[in-house]
């Protein structure tokens, strides 16, 4: 079983003919809304290739709760350890997406700020017999340090979003950030370029067993001790990279939880996230099982 801590939050997204400046209102379309959020994404992400997932997390007591809670049911995550917060608002993220394609992005975390420590300490038994435990950055680091405290598994770690003065949990087995993640725990002043660069940044990090890079379509970089190992990407045409970390993460979650070593677990990650480029949008573009056999065996 995986155990998954994190981010619930309903994506609001419309198109704007161009980003408002401050004071400055603009029409945007239609607006649609996605479930998202890093830490739904990625249960979503293990569900879909075949984990057994149980969710630690918060919504609140709006219509926004029964889309996420409706959602995560849907693919199979079991939400029994979902609270609900009374008086609060289900996170939601509210992205506009201008014709050139860029987003500017606010995060309203609502019900996610409000876990707590107490919360995973009432999931324990989930946490204790999850072979592996998956953790990012939008919950509160209480919740993050407790769950990992108490993981009877691999605790893997995503320092996704960025965020200036993280804090590793009391326990990480396998760090998994991107170049932009790993700059920032490293307290880098700009993105590692090439492997080697990468490969000394992540050495430079204390207090997580193993390093996981990924490098987006230059693939993923292993780091153990003074080992490196680079896995090239799968040769796909990405159409849109949204979630493709958090189905890399799931997906690495799944393949450890069945017993493949890291090396393995990390090239089959990697085809996940590969899959996941080739479709628009976050949870609708996340890997099924069958996908990632074929890019893996074609
Ligand atoms: P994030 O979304 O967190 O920035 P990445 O962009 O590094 O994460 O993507 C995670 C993994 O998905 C990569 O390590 C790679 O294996 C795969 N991936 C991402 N983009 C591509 C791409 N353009 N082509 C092939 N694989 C990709």
């Amino acid at each position: 079983m995986i155990a998954v801590v994190g981010s619930l939050n309903l994506d609001l997204v419309t198109s704007v003919p161009h980003h408002p400046v401050p004071g400055e209102t603009v029409l945007g379309g239609d607006i649609a809304q996605h479930p998202g959020g890093k830490g739904a994404n990625q249960a979503v992400a293990a569900a879909r290739l075949g984990g057994q997932v149980s969710f630690i997390g918060r919504v609140g007591d709006d219509d926004a709760a029964e889309v996420m809670l409706g959602a995560a049911r849907e693919q199979g995550v079991d939400v029994g350890h979902i609270q609900r917060t009374p008086g609060v608002p289900t996170g939601r993220a509210l992205i506009a997406v201008s014709p050139q394609g860029e987003n500017t992005i606010i995060v309203s975390p609502g019900a996610n700020s409000r876990l707590t420590a107490a919360d995973c300490t009432a999931a324990a038994d989930t946490l204790r017999q999850a072979r592996v435990t998956v953790l990012q950055q939008e919950v509160p680091h209480e919740a993050n340090h407790e769950a990992a405290r108490l993981s009877g598994g691999t605790v893997l770690y995503n320092p996704a979003p960025a965020v200036d003065g993280f804090e590793l949990p009391s326990r990480v087995d396998l760090l998994v950030p991107n170049r932009t993640e790993l700059a920032a725990l490293a307290g880098l002043s700009s993105t590692p370029g090439t492997l080697e660069e990468v490969g000394e940044a992540a050495r430079r990090l204390r207090g997580a067993g193993a390093v996981v890079v990924t490098l987006g379509g230059d693939g993923v970089l292993l780091c153990e001790g003074t080992a490196q190992l680079h896995i090239p990407a799968f040769p796909v045409t990405p159409v849109d990279t949204t979630a493709a970390g958090d189905s890399f993460c799931g997906a690495l979650a799944v393949a450890l939880a069945e017993g493949r070593q890291l090396e393995e677990a990390a090239r089959w990650a990697a085809a996940a996230g590969a899959v996941s480029t080739t479709r628009p949008g976050a949870q609708p573009s996340l890997a099924h099982r069958t996908e990632v056999e074929s890019l893996l065996n074609p």
